[in-house]
């Protein structure tokens, strides 16, 4: 049976916006060694921006956007939604024959009879197209039209600002890790991650990955601690279902995400985790 005290920490934690589905998740929050964000929607917001759009081999600028927009625009990725805003104008769909998307890559498309890519550095790779290595610290949709390169579009995402008070109280309360994991580029991930002052970051990662790499996190542990996941659910259920202790982010985060978790923080911000962690403390003093 479980102790009473839990069925209070619950209730405290919902009055919080805090949804743990279980008493076992509180009593594991007492002892958590590492904590690991997903980047995009977790510890940033989400809100992509097109900031640059550069045309190789002849094409205009509004062309690049145009054809990007439509191989798009089936999909909800935050990336997705971007390149359809700055577009701004409406999307007919009969000119779209076909319509791919590649977890962690990108999109392949048939646009007005034209097969269209618009993804990332990986995804050219995989496609065996030359592309133009960019050094900047945001996100780069390449565009390639019939196998033709095409030109780049450059996107950024904003950190949230509770994201920096999180990793910091985490560490205060006594949290041994904090660790990021992102399927986006190295320089954006090391870029947020010196920010935040994480302990670590792995990025370029497919969402299979995710799941490995917190596999070796686990491995890793020293102490007997626990290891959570905090993710907002774009492809993260894997990962939120194989951690000890899974935790969505509601407010934005997928349906799927949130089934899979095991505790669901019902705003946007990464230090209600905190707040949580100091309730599974309260509450085990009550119990014990
Ligand atoms: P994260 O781990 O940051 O949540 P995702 O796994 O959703 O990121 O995506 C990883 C990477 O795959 C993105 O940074 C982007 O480069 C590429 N990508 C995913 N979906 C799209 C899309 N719809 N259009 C272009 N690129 C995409
Ligand atoms: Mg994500």
């Amino acid at each position: 049976s479980i102790p009473l005290g839990f069925f209070g920490g619950i209730g405290g934690a919902s009055k919080r916006g805090i949804l743990v589905k279980g008493g076992n998740y509180l009593e594991a929050l007492n002892n958590v060694d590492t904590v690991v964000f997903d980047k995009t929607g977790t510890l940033t917001k989400g809100v992509f921006k097109v900031t640059e759009i550069k045309v190789k081999n002849g094409i205009s600028r509004e062309q690049l956007l145009e054809i990007a927009a439509y191989a798009e625009s089936y999909s909800n990725h935050p990336i997705a939604v971007s390149i359809l805003n700055e577009y701004g104008k409406e999307i007919n769909k009969d000119y779209i024959e076909s319509y791919d998307e590649i977890s962690g890559y990108g999109i392949k498309a048939v646009v007005k009879g034209k097969v269209v890519l618009a993804g990332n550095d990986k995804l050219m790779k995989k496609e065996n197209i030359e592309y133009e290595d960019v050094d900047a610290a945001g996100t780069i949709v390449h565009v390639v039209i019939d196998r033709k390169y095409a030109g780049y579009i450059i996107i950024s995402d904003e950190m949230k600002k509770d994201s920096e008070k999180a990793v910091r109280e985490l560490k205060a309360i006594g949290v041994n890790k904090t660790v990021m994991l992102t399927g986006d580029n190295k320089k954006v991930a090391d870029s947020v991650g010196e920010k935040l002052g994480l302990d670590r970051v792995y990025a370029e990662l497919l969402p299979q990955h995710k799941v490995e790499k917190v596999e070796m996190l686990e491995r890793e542990m020293q102490t007997k601690g626990k290891l959570i996941f905090v993710g907002d659910g774009i492809n993260d259920a894997p990962v939120l279902a194989r951690a000890d202790i899974g935790v969505a982010m509601g407010g934005l985060g997928s349906d799927a995400a949130i089934e899979a978790a095991d505790i669901v923080l019902m705003t946007d911000e990464p230090s209600k985790l905190v707040t949580a962690i100091k309730i599974a403390k309260r509450t085990r003093k009550i119990v014990w």
